[in-house]
């Protein structure tokens, strides 16, 4: 029980002689059941709490009227429902919806909400910054400053679910998928991360099939094969790079675990899944006069040939101070056409809530950048110039 409790306090906002309450929306189904078991409560206690939280999204012990008073007044004197405090929120003319939210090392990350072709996409992040460092990637650039606890990642659900929950019927959205392609690296953080995407999945949380929940990983080699014991998610690998040569430059942990290794993770992991139609998405951000000519094109078609993938290109989303460029309309359809002459299933993914800087790689907004390090690196790139 102490690990359960150690797990889910919350130090930041504990004054220093009160005992913290456990914050319940972070415990899964198994440790909302020991932590009713452990007070001498009976299991059931575990689903009823959980629906409130998940089904409900009350955040207020007085709601949860199938509660006896005496059990929900002991609840509040020991444990709470809190979500990361929002920020600021932001609502894009083309639907897309972004949250900041202030995690409990005072760092804030971002959520994004994609309505798309009769889909709900919910982009979750993980970290606050990340230690990678992908040489495009502006979290990359802030540096790795603290994981999230599942109440601060399974919270980001929970809040975009209360907004849709609250709008008026004709604007409600349901999220229908997840991918954990928000801020961080998700297998850099696998506890939390699992135990999320659990909720995520659960009937008592928000029921999403495991085919909707994604993780995406730039290759954290043994973390996926643990992954592959736990979990049965769909698979994203951001690849960007058909060799190592060049992956070793634009994602430094490739000089950690190479392609070959990365790969076999893949074959790994896929092989386990016990429905043959599923396939990894290969996630290639598009940088201009980089990885984007016809021969990156063709090394990658080779490298992938046996890998039961689809392939989605991301045209790179600039920042300031990246060194990199978007390539151009004609060049992102060459190497498109370039791979589905060899047979790949491959899409483009738009840009999309561009207005509020909603873009993949572009969620840094307002990130409190305890390192300095893109401080650091801009006064670099200005003496580079
Ligand atoms: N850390 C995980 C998930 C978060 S990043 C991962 O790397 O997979 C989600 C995706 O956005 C990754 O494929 C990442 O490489 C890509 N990305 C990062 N910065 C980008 C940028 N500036 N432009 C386009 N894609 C970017
Ligand atoms: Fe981290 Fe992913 Fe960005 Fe790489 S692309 S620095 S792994 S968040």
């Amino acid at each position: 029980m102490s690990e359960l409790i150690d797990s889910t306090l919350d130090q930041a906002s504990t004054p220093a002689n009160t005992v913290a309450k456990v914050n319940l929306l972070g415990l899964s189904r198994q440790k909302m059941t020991a932590f009713f078991l452990s007070i001498g409560e009976k299991k059931f206690r575990a689903e009823q709490v959980l629906k409130w939280i998940h089904h409900h999204r009350v955040d207020d012990f007085d709601q949860m009227t199938n509660v006896s008073k005496a059990l929900r007044e002991r609840l509040k004197a020991t444990a709470e429902i809190r979500g990361p405090e929002v920020v600021s929120s932001h609502f894009s003319t083309d639907g897309t919806c972004k949250w900041v939210v202030r995690v409990a090392s005072g760092s804030c990350v971002e959520t994004v909400f994609i309505p798309e072709n009769g889909r709900g996409t919910l982009c979750v992040s993980s970290q606050a910054g990340c230690s990678l460092d992908c040489s495009f990637c502006s979290t990359g650039k802030q540096g790795f400053n603290s994981d999230l606890t599942v109440a601060e990642i399974i919270g980001q659900v929970w809040i975009a679910a209360r907004h849709f929950g609250n709008v008026p019927a004709k604007m409600d959205r349901a999220i229908t998928n997840v991918v954990m392609m928000g801020m961080g690296e998700p297998l850099m953080n696998f506890d939390n991360v699992v135990d999320a995407m659990d909720l995520m999945m659960d009937d008592l949380g928000y029921g999403l099939s495991k085919r909707r929940v994604t993780l995406s990983t730039s290759g954290v080699v043994p973390a996926l094969r643990k992954l592959s014991e736990v979990s049965n998610v769909s698979l994203a690998v951001s690849l960007h790079a058909p060799n190592n040569e060049l992956r070793n430059q634009l994602v430094p942990i490739n000089r950690k675990y190479p392609l070959d290794q990365l790969l076999d993770a893949i074959h790994y992991y896929m092989n386990r899944l016990t429905d043959t139609k599923r396939v990894v998405t290969i996630e290639y951000t598009l940088l201009s006069g980089v990885n984007d000519q016809p021969e990156h094109a063709q090394q990658l078609a080779a490298l992938l040939q046996d890998v039961p993938c689809k392939i989605n290109l991301i045209p790179f989303n600039p920042f300031p101070h990246s060194g990199y460029e978007r390539p151009s309309n004609n060049a992102v359809r060459r190497f498109q056409d370039s791979l589905q002459l060899a047979g790949f299933n491959v899409t483009v993914r738009k840009t999309r809530g561009d207005d509020i800087d909603a873009a993949c790689g572009q969620l840094v907004g307002s990130v409190m950048d305890k390192t300095r390090r893109s401080e650091r690196y801009a006064r670099i790139a200005a003496r580079q110039v």
